[in-house]
């Protein structure tokens, strides 16, 4: 398999955690003979240091011709004072439209040896392995009109409007990713709208509905959004594929990343336009950059994500979740997801506590093994 991946490693943590992402997909190619190439570019503070620009046309152009771009994150406090067009996240969003991905995909898994980092209680968290699929390009965000009109004797009065708006066709491609993923995992389609309010999503419903019927293998249900949002901190593990328009997703997503405990876990992917977009969820948290305390397994777990949905090497990326699981089981942890004693001193007896290299190299042995035992089962 060859695959040519832009690296977008940004700012602050973003180059120390996708190093470890990238040393990640470097192990999967030796050990399973792929030829991966990495073409490291510039993007946000970085690019704007270098170039003026936080999305340069060098690094647009050559992530258009890529097979996947990796992103790490992006954010420099030094920029804050530049207008928000000019600012390292304008790069950010350039690069997400330039891409063209709908479907924003992002799974919220509860790791066992985790159980205790998360606010909800271990038999809630229990087995919940969430993947939602959010249509990320229609919908109130994008939809017009839409504007303020102040009053210029009343700043902050006036009247502002926005536009939730979906056409058949958005709603169709969004559902297919959704059905199509799900018919490789559980087999359930959780559709969520407010029908009982709004025509947008009743139109969501029909459609969704329709789509179904050409995936018999995968049960389809609707929930309300405001119902949804209970039911996702009450009962996490009834969910398989959550499907839904931009806004919902966006507020749910976040919610459910509570089921994983930490931000430094959560990995992402907008798939569907020209190149997918791989990305962890967090920022580049400019308050522990350069110390060797970022948590890399967001962007680990978003390296088996390049290796799933664009390379289509589903047991390599199931070997990286599960060596994740596999080291976190062992008691290592980053300061992130160190549980604290309530003098709060690390656990040392149970934790082990590590940098982020040492993490990297940790998930890096663990996958070796896996691979090797594979390898060797193959064999005989
Ligand atoms: P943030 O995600 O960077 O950090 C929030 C908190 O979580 C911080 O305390 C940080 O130390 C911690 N954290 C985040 N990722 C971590 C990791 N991998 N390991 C351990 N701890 C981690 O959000 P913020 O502080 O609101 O924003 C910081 C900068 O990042 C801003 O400039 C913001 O605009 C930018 N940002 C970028 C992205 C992106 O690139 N996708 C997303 C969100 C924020």
């Amino acid at each position: 398999m060859r695959l040519k991946i832009a690296i977008l490693a940004g700012d602050g943590i973003g180059p120390e955690v996708t190093n470890e992402a990238v040393n990640i997909l470097k192990a999967v190619a030796e050990l399973g003979g792929h030829d991966f190439s990495f073409v490291p570019l510039l993007l946000g503070g970085v690019a704007i240091t270098a170039t003026g620009s936080p999305l340069p046309t060098a690094t647009l152009d050559a992530c258009l011709e890529s097979d996947a771009v990796l992103l790490g994150a992006v954010g420099d406090n030094k920029f804050n004072d530049l207008s928000p067009d000019k600012r390292p996240e304008a790069g950010l969003l350039q690069i997400r439209q330039a891409l063209g991905g709908f479907a924003n995909l992002r799974p919220s898994i509860a790791y066992p040896a985790l159980a205790e980092n998360s606010p909800l209680r271990p038999e809630v968290t229990k087995d919940a392995n969430i993947l939602f699929v959010r249509e990320l390009l229609g919908g109130l965000y994008f939809g017009s009109p839409r504007g303020w009109n102040k009053e210029p004797s009343a700043p902050g009065g006036g009247e502002a409007i926005n536009t939730m708006r979906y056409t058949r066709a958005e709603v169709v491609r969004v559902a297919r990713v959704a059905f199509e993923l799900a018919a490789k995992r559980r087999k359930k389609v959780t559709s969520v709208d407010k029908a009982n309010v709004l025509e947008v999503s009743q139109l969501w419903r029909a459609t969704v509905t329709e789509v179904a019927a050409d995936y018999p293998e995968v049960t389809l249900e609707h929930q309300l959004v405001d119902s949804m949002a209970m039911h996702i901190m009450n009962i996490p593990r009834n969910f398989d594929v959550v499907l839904t328009e931009n806004l919902f997703g966006d507020i749910l997503s976040d919610e459910a990343g509570v089921i994983t405990g930490s931000l430094g876990m959560l990995p992402s992917a907008t798939i569907g336009g020209t190149v997918n977009l791989y990305e962890p969820v967090h920022g580049s948290a400019p308050d522990i950059a350069g110390t060797g305390k970022a948590n890399p397994l967001g962007a680990i777990l978003t390296a088996a994500m390049v290796l799933r949905h664009t390379a289509n090497l589903e047991q390599d990326a199931a070997a990286i979740e599960a060596a994740v699981g596999k080291v976190l089981s062992a008691g290592h942890r980053t300061a992130d997801i160190a549980r604290r004693n309530a003098a709060g001193a690390s656990n040392d007896a149970v934790q082990h506590l590590v940098s982020t290299r040492e993490m990297g190299k940790l998930v890096h042995q663990a996958l070796a093994e896996s691979i090797d035992r594979r390898q060797s089962m193959h064999a005989v």
